[in-house]
């Protein structure tokens, strides 16, 4: 994280446990339960069978899909992939990043550009040093045969495609079309907010996203004060 004023160098899981923490501190009940259904009701919503008058939906972002099969969307553990030949798709920020991270990890990695790559400087330059290939060429040639991928006459281990994400909404997506109204993040259906990346997309930032948050509750509470 270098770019969340006061917390430069914390990684987003470490913030993650101090935001938890400073909840907690206040009361805030947390439950870690994976949402399945969000239904709307007369007065307010079923969230997986429990009545919320308001909800806010702050469920971030999923990767672009390719039909590719097996292939990789999230790295969990980038020493699993030591010794392996493993072919990135995409040149942004979280495909060079990925790159780096499964290279330090031992991996060799060719990252697969449609044209330049887009990823920051240092990110580049870092992927560079540490002997990252950068190749070029046309996804419809990638052949998957059970076992390995192979890409022009190399063959690979691994396929990880890092080609963008958007807004995290399935939950809302029987609800239909639905706005969002700035600077409240509440939207079209009374009681529903949403906020952060799922939200704001591309202009993912932990600022934008915490920032996101506040506002909605602060609308939330005005609203149920004059209610
Ligand atoms: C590699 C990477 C590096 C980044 N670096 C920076 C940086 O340096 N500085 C910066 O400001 N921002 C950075 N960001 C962006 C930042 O992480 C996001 O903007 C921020 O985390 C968005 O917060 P959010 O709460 O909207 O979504 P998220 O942090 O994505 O949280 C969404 C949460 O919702 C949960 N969820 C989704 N669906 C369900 C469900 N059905 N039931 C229960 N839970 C669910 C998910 O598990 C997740 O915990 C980075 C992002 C990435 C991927």
């Amino acid at each position: 994280m270098d770019n969340f004023i006061g917390h430069k160098g914390k990684s987003g899981i470490d913030l993650s446990m101090e935001f938890n923490e400073h909840l907690k501190g206040m009361g805030v009940k947390v439950i870690r339960e994976e949402v399945a259904s969000l239904e709307r009701t007369n007065t307010g919503f079923l969230v997986n069978g429990e009545k919320f008058s308001h909800v806010v939906l702050a469920t971030g972002t999923i990767p672009k899909e390719l039909n590719i099969p097996k292939a990789l969307y999230f790295i969990e553990k980038p020493s699993a992939l030591d010794n392996k030949d493993v072919i990135i798709i995409g040149g942004g920020d979280l495909a060079y990043d990925n790159a780096v991270r499964i290279r330090q990890a031992g991996a060799n990695v060719t990252i697969l550009l449609r044209g330049e790559p887009k990823a920051n400087l240092s990110l580049l330059e870092e992927a560079r040093k540490l002997g990252i290939k950068e190749i070029r060429g046309d996804l419809k040639e990638m052949m998957f045969d059970g076992e390995f991928y192979r890409f022009g006459y190399v063959k690979y281990h691994a396929v990880a495609i890092f080609i963008g994400r958007e807004p995290n909404r399935s939950l809302i997506e029987d609800l239909g079309e639905i706005e969002v109204d700035l600077p409240s993040f509440s939207t079209s259906i009374k009681g529903l907010y949403i906020v952060g990346d799922a939200a704001l997309g591309t202009l993912s930032q932990t600022a934008l996203a915490s920032g996101s948050g506040l506002a909605a509750a602060m609308h939330i509470a005005k609203t149920v004060r004059s209610e």
